[in-house]
């Protein structure tokens, strides 16, 4: 029995006390309710540098600490970067690598996601590695084409670090536009990543949808068979938002 998951991308937003407020508002109804919302897993990745603000409203709650991108590196002359030492110093049990900004904006490849998500893990974080399509690529019918060379790295990884990992399945089209991938579209492709998990010898894997959802649209994505919860970006920013996800 695979277990739920609903993650929070904050990505580059928020401040001390905008996040105060997050914060308090989703621990406190989830300690409030435990039998809607500690049945599955809740994270909330915020940026950086409130991570250790975060940490301290997390402390006693079952909602867990992620971060939003790691450096490959383990220390030194990496100027900007993150190591995964130092946000397990700051209580971090999770991590999203190869986000499509990250793929987008900073050039990663899947080469690198990989080795991120392989350096996460050694660390003792759970890499969540987003992989996705552009809408030119689904309009071509390269969808399957492009997540099976996204996750062809990650698969290579070998099973020890492909069973501590989360797959979140991003169309790039959806994020941020408002435009979810219906819930057939996006179980056509997580059943083709199962697929490729179930080969490899982890068919047990969670993968996540992400890409606009929110409250009116979670259920129905979380009723397919290989849907095993969200990452979510815009609506986790709003507790309620966030919260009525986290309950469907
Ligand atoms: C994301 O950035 O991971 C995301 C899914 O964003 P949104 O929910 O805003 O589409």
């Amino acid at each position: 029995m695979r277990t739920r998951l609903v993650m929070g991308n904050w990505k580059m937003n928020g401040d001390l006390q905008a996040n105060q407020a997050l914060l308090s508002t989703i621990v406190r109804t989830v300690q409030a309710e435990p039998s809607i919302y500690q049945k599955g897993q809740i994270v909330v990745c915020p940026p950086f540098p409130y991570l250790a603000q975060a940490a301290q409203s997390l402390v006693d709650s079952s909602v867990e600490l992620g971060a939003q991108d790691v450096s490959v590196a383990t220390s030194g002359a990496y100027t900007g970067e993150v190591s995964a030492s130092m946000l397990k110093d700051f209580a971090c049990q999770w991590v999203i690598v190869g986000h499509s900004e990250r793929r987008a904006y900073h050039g990663e490849s899947s080469e690198v996601v990989a080795e991120k998500a392989k350096v996460a893990m050694t660390n003792g974080l759970t890499p969540v590695v987003c992989v996705g399509e552009s809408l030119s690529e689904r309009e071509a019918g390269r969808t399957l084409a492009i997540i099976d060379e996204q996750l062809k790295p990650v698969l290579a990884l070998g099973s020890a670090v492909l069973a501590k990992l989360v797959i979140a399945y991003e169309p790039v089209w959806a994020i941020g536009t408002g435009l979810t991938a219906t819930p057939e579209q996006a179980q056509e492709v997580h059943a083709f990543i199962r697929g490729q998990l179930t080969a490899a010898g982890v068919g047990h894997v969670q993968i996540l949808y992400g890409g606009s959802v929110k409250a009116n649209n979670a259920k129905s994505l979380f009723a397919m068979p290989d849907i095993d919860g969200a990452l979510v970006g815009g609506a986790a920013l709003n507790a309620e938002e966030f919260l009525a996800i986290a309950a469907a």
